[in-house]
């Protein structure tokens, strides 16, 4: 993972604690954008940012990572786990 964006989540409640875009991933499919609008937009280079890591609960989170169709997006929980990919 080269040329990636870390993410801190700090939501309440949250299991997750960490987001991980790898840029070279992404290829602006924008399914994680339509499943979670609140959390990711695109940048000017067309890849997906986190604009409010906070903004959903960790199910809507999750399943935008999983829309993801090639795998750009890593979440980690609390004790530093990776959680997807699994
Ligand atoms: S779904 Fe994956 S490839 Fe598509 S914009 Fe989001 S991170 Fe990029």
């Amino acid at each position: 993972m080269a040329n990636t964006k870390e993410y801190t989540r700090n939501k309440e409640g949250s299991n997750i604690s960490k987001i991980i875009v790898d840029r070279d991933l992404c290829i602006t499919a924008s399914s994680c954008i339509a499943t979670s609008g609140e959390i990711w937009e695109l940048d000017s280079e067309n890849k997906a940012v986190v604009k409010d890591a906070n903004a959903a609960d960790d199910e809507i989170l999750i399943n935008s990572a999983k829309s993801c169709p090639t795998k750009a997006i890593f979440l980690f929980d609390k004790k530093g786990k990776q959680i997807w990919p699994e």
